[in-house]
């Protein structure tokens, strides 16, 4: 059976429990075990997919198709496995599956209750986790704070696994904050104490206590913490402030969470490998370059709505020694008339658009795109971003001036952009757009093929809308290259021009593939030739 760390949160929320959560499981990796992560969020969407994502940020999407919390973004980008279906539960699907089972019949005879019934679903998500990953030890993270009415569940069903499972099966690691005063320069403990009791009055005491905290903690806070917490002092992790999420790992390491860990499990305590962590560390630390890239979308307001793009940009500058930063356009703000372009894009090397849902800040978009590939700036548009492209193109290259997409104007006489047979069944919106893996066959002697250097690709999808082909045959004479192709449906997944320094766009989302030590191909060679643009 795989063991079990659970992560919760207190006091307040944004303290990073997904980074602690990914930093444990790197850690445990990186010592020869074999880790599978878990997010559990208690809201009663049944996925994130039909959330703002000025509200929520972005939503993460898996190899199999799983809409998810940007947390498991972070999962993958540190461990550097493929999470699944099982990876991220909520309520809204913990709920609706016990639903599904007492109309079907399954619970004959008894009441439906929050306990047993529904702590069990959860407890089966968790047991699921281990037995389909086969997984040494999962990590499990639940969203949202202690005390929270919306989680209450789930930290009941945590109390009844630990009491199936035993202390050497299952682990708590509680975050909170150490708060620091000014005027009375000191650092407090008293919320931690707090939240530690709300923890114990949920019937769970922690195991290890990590405690974000601007300064270094010193020996008489961290007792203090150790005896109203009821733990050794040595479990008390310090999460100081870093200016790189990426740092954490190696901060933690430094003060043997995985040791704890895996003697409270009674496993082999084994040597670390962590070269890789720690070179990522040095390049990052070092980088001597800079580069601005405008970003033109239509969530700027909110940094975390882009935020994989963010994390894919910046792994692409870590190959070459570069900065990458990030210039937020809010596209409605190119729609006045009066936007001086030069001006907005003075700085940037490059223009990346985005994924997005929606008709407004389109025309925007269209603008900066024409801007790109008049003025020979490199461009990578990204499912939105290529459909974008698409039409920028049959509207001022091929004469086609109402082309836009149906689904910012159903009666358009020209849809470029359209809803294929299948999705014009579709009437519910939650988890059926085209999602997860597909294929997609790239032409030899393309922008795409020398990026990528391979005839097939796996990358991830997530839209409902896709290129016209009846448009193909007239954006082709006009020298459009569509330089991959689904070899099953034969849906356009990359478009790219010639006499163009770099102008390529891709239906699908390469940014959930990028990793901090493995650049994405197209991420890769956008930076590159940013970076050669000495415009
Ligand atoms: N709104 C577009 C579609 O649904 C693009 C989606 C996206 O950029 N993720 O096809």
């Amino acid at each position: 059976m795989a063991k079990y760390v659970f992560v919760t949160g207190g006091v307040c929320s944004g303290l990073g429990k997904g980074i602690t959560a990914s930093s444990i499981a790197l850690l445990l990796k990186a010592k020869g075990y074999k880790v599978f992560m878990q997010k559990f969020d208690p809201y009663m969407n049944v996925d994130p997919g039909t959330m703002s994502p000025i509200q929520h940020g972005e939503v993460f999407v898996t190899a199999d198709g799983c809409e998810t919390d940007l947390d498991l973004g972070h999962y993958e980008r540190f461990i550097d496995e493929e999470l699944n279906y099982t990876s991220n539960i909520t309520n809204g699907k913990i709920y609706s599956s016990v639903i599904e089972k007492e109309r079907i019949g399954d619970f004959l005879g008894a009441t439906i209750q929050i306990v047993p019934h529904i702590s069990n679903e959860i407890k089966n998500k968790i047991y699921e986790a281990g037995t389909s990953s086969g997984a040494d030890i999962v990590i499990t993270e639940i969203g949202g704070t202690v005390g929270d009415i919306e989680s209450a569940v789930m930290m009941e069903s945590l109390r009844q696994f630990r009491l199936e499972t035993g202390i050497e099966n299952s682990l708590f690691v509680h975050t909170t904050l150490v708060p620091y005063l000014f005027g009375s320069n000191e650092l407090k403990t008293k919320p931690t104490q707090n939240s530690i009791i709300e923890l114990r009055r949920l019937g769970i005491q922690p195991d290890i206590i990590v405690t974000r905290a601007p300064i270094d903690l010193g020996e008489a806070v961290k007792k203090k913490i150790s005896l109203f917490g009821s733990i050794p002092p040595e479990n008390i992790i310090e999460a100081k402030d870093v200016n790189n999420i990426y740092q954490i790992p190696l901060n933690f390491h430094r003060q043997h969470i995985e040791d704890i860990i895996l003697k409270q499990f009674g496993l082999k305590v084994t040597k670390s490998n962590l070269e890789h962590w720690e070179n990522l560390i040095k390049t990052v630390e070092s980088l001597d370059k800079e580069i601005e890239i405008s970003l033109v979308g239509k969530y700027t307001e909110l940094e975390d709505a882009y935020l994989s793009v963010k994390e894919a940009l910046k792994a692409a500058g870590y190959k070459y020694n570069t900065k990458v930063n990030i210039k937020w356009v809010n596209s409605e703000e190119l729609e006045d008339k009066n936007c001086n372009f030069k001006e907005v894009f003075k700085n940037s090397k490059g223009i990346i658009v985005p994924g997005g849902f929606g008709s407004r800040g389109i025309e925007g978009m269209i603008k900066a795109c024409e801007y790109a590939r008049v003025n020979k700036i490199p461009y990578l548009g990204i499912c939105l971003g290529m459909q974008i492209a698409v039409i920028e193109f049959a509207r001022h290259v091929c004469g086609i001036a109402d082309a836009s997409s149906r689904e910012f104007n159903e009666l358009c006489p020209n849809p470029v952009i359209d809803l294929m047979a299948d999705q014009k069944a579709v009437i519910n919106k939650g988890g059926t757009l085209r999602l997860g893996n597909y294929r997609c066959s790239i032409t030899k002697g393309t922008l795409a093929y020398k990026d990528y250097k391979s005839e097939e690709i796996l990358e991830r999808h997530r839209h409902r809308y896709e290129f016209n082909n009846n448009y193909k045959e007239i954006l082709a004479s006009k020298g459009m290259i569509f330089s991959g192709v689904n070899p099953e449906s034969n849906l356009v997944e990359i478009i790219e021009l010639p006499n163009h320094p770099h102008f390529i766009a891709c239906q699908f989302h390469p940014e959930f593939k990028s990793r901090p030590t493995k650049a994405h191909p197209l991420f890769d060679s956008f930076i590159k030739a940013s970076i050669e643009n000495k415009k």
